[in-house]
């Protein structure tokens, strides 16, 4: 809260908002073991598997332990198809860099930690599928 109040009369302060992009662009760092999924409320402690969602009329940023809750979450917003949503998922190859959801390749049959069984990937694969089929595959778990 202090950061956001300060970000905001700093904004006005130069008339300009630019210094602020940080507060409610981008991704933010998890905490391992500490954060917990916005979808399951499990502890989220595999970084292969997690998942970030930007989005909303506020901005916030939403955690989780797997891409099929996020989408399961996403699902259940108002504004679930504001295009100007942002959606992340962990790169399951190195658990270090996130890709963009919409463009990542979905490899089923991976001990993901609420078993939706996606693990996300920059390259298409054997067997990958895109961000649709993972969606409807999720949402079909609910
Ligand atoms: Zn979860």
């Amino acid at each position: 809260m202090h950061i956001d109040r300060r970000c905001f009369l700093g904004g006005l302060a130069v008339m300009g908002l630019a210094g602020c992009a940080r507060a409610s662009e981008g991704t933010e760092e998890i905490h391992f073991g500490r954060d917990t999924c916005a979808k399951c409320g499990m502890v989220i402690s595999d970084p292969h598997f997690a998942a970030e969602i930007r989005g909303g009329p506020d901005r916030q940023l939403v955690k989780f332990d797997d891409a099929g809750c996020a989408v399961n979450w996403l699902e259940k917003q108002a504004w679930r198809a504001d295009t100007t949503t942002d959606f992340w998922v962990m790169d399951a190859d190195t658990g270090q860099s996130w890709l963009k959801a919409m463009e990542a390749w979905y490899t089923p049959g991976a001990m993901s930690p609420m078993n939706y069984g996606y693990s996300a990937h920059q390259q298409k694969r054997d067997l990958s599928v895109n961000f649709e089929a993972m969606k409807s595959a999720a949402l079909s778990k609910g």
